[in-house]
Parts: C-alpha cells; sequence; structure tokens
C-alpha cells in the first residue's frame, strides 16, 4: 500500500514516514502544496495524508482541484488549528477523515488503515479468502489457522490482493502499489512474489489471467 504525505512540518513529516514505514507501507513524502498537488495528481496512492497549512498551494485548494479531477484516493487532513470551521470546510471539500495536531501516530496510523480499509469495501480489520486471513491491524497472516511468516514485500502484495479480492490485477498496478517510484518495472519480481505467496498460502490462492494479471480467489476442491 502506497500512501503519499503532504507536510511542511519536518518533524512531524518524518514521524509519520517512520511510523508507516515501520508496519510495511510505501511513503513517499513532500513538504510544499505545488508538489504535492502534481503528485497526487499524476501517481497512484492507497490514502494521501494532507496538511492544510502548506507553502505554495493550501491543502483545501488541492483537495478541491484533486476531487474536481476525479482523484478518488481516500484523504486524511491534518489540521494545526483546533477549530471545528476547518475541518467542515476540509469535508466539504473532499476529505474522508481528519485529525487535529498535535496527535498521536498510533491514531494516524489506525485511521489510515480504516480509510484504505474502508475506500475498498471492507467493514472490518479481518480481511479472508477462504483458508487465509489477514488481521489488518497487527498484519498477522494465516491459512488454516497457522500463522504464516512473510517478508515485507510478500505482505504488501498480499494485502494489496485482499484489499481488492477477486478483481484482476495488472502487474503494472501492483508494482505502482508495492514498490517505490524508483522501482525497475521491467524484472520479474511480481512474478517471484506471486511465486512465493502461491508455496507459503497454496498454489490455488492465486489464479493467472495470461496478459491481463492475478486475482485471488478462493482455492476450490
Ligand atoms: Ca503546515
Amino acid at each position: 500500500m502506497k500512501i503519499l504525505v503532504v507536510e511542511d512540518d519536518l518533524q512531524v513529516a518524518r514521524q509519520i514516514q517512520t511510523s508507516l514505514k515501520g508496519v510495511g507501507y510505501v511513503v513517499e513524502v513532500v513538504h510544499d502544496g505545488e508538489e504535492g498537488y502534481y503528485l497526487g495528481n499524476n501517481d497512484t496512492f492507497d490514502a494521501v495524508i494532507l496538511d492544510l497549512g502548506l507553502p505554495k498551494m493550501d491543502g483545501i485548494k488541492i483537495l478541491q482541484q484533486w476531487r474536481n479531477n476525479d482523484r478518488n484516493m481516500p484523504v486524511l487532513i491534518l489540521t494545526a488549528r483546533d477549530t471545528w470551521r476547518e475541518k467542515v470546510v476540509g469535508l466539504r471539500a473532499g476529505a474522508d477523515d481528519y485529525l487535529s495536531k498535535p496527535f498521536e501516530v498510533e491514531e494516524v496510523l489506525a485511521r489510515v488503515e480504516a480509510l484504505i480499509r474502508r475506500a475498498s469495501g471492507h467493514a472490518t480489520p479481518l480481511l479472508t479468502c477462504g483458508p487465509v486471513t489477514l488481521d489488518t491491524t497487527t498484519n498477522r497472516v494465516t491459512c488454516n489457522n497457522e500463522t504464516v511468516e512473510l517478508t515485507a514485500l510478500e505482505l504488501g502484495m498480499l494485502s494489496y490482493m485482499m484489499h481488492h479480492r477477486g478483481e484482476v490485477i495488472s502487474k503494472t498496478e501492483l508494482t505502482e502499489h508495492i514498490y517505490d517510484q524508483d522501482f525497475d518495472r521491467d524484472s520479474n519480481v511480481i512474478e517471484v512474489l506471486v511465486n512465493r505467496l502461491r508455496n507459503k498460502l497454496g498454489a490455488g490462492i492465486i489464479k493467472t489471467h495470461r496478459g491481463l494479471g492475478y486475482q485471488l480467489v478462493e482455492p476450490t476442491g
């Protein structure tokens, strides 16, 4: 899962980045409004954390323009001023949730997790597909009730596929959501990861659609 953080307070930005990375998200951080607007408008993110008071372009304007351009990723706004007006303006501009500063990073993590979950249509933190479960609050994966150890990349891929269960997901889409920008897109690491997940969770859990991509399915038989 890939998160964009737009925050001009370097210390707050670093704190959010560290905690998101610590639980396996791919994180991009920018410190001014114009750059944030551009990235959110042109790249793919599973969620955005957007400060409202930013240099060059303010958060409300960024949000309005994203929504005008049909950029529909979930957005959590951060506000330094604890006024109800700013929250109302932010929500009406298209924010999905808000947090007032100062906040605990645990709360940021919980809110981002809930936003991503709801954006993909899941009401509870426990995602299942056949014998496989993923608890999105702890990142614990089980298969037939036994804990399965996954690497960070395997977990990133499984998490994206669990959130988009049943959809055929292209290699490009998987790459965009589980790697940083500078990743070499021509390599075959996605196939390698798919094979490793099949080895750990059962061959039937990921179906290949030639030329189209991969689909997480409930294994049959
Ligand atoms: Ca600010």
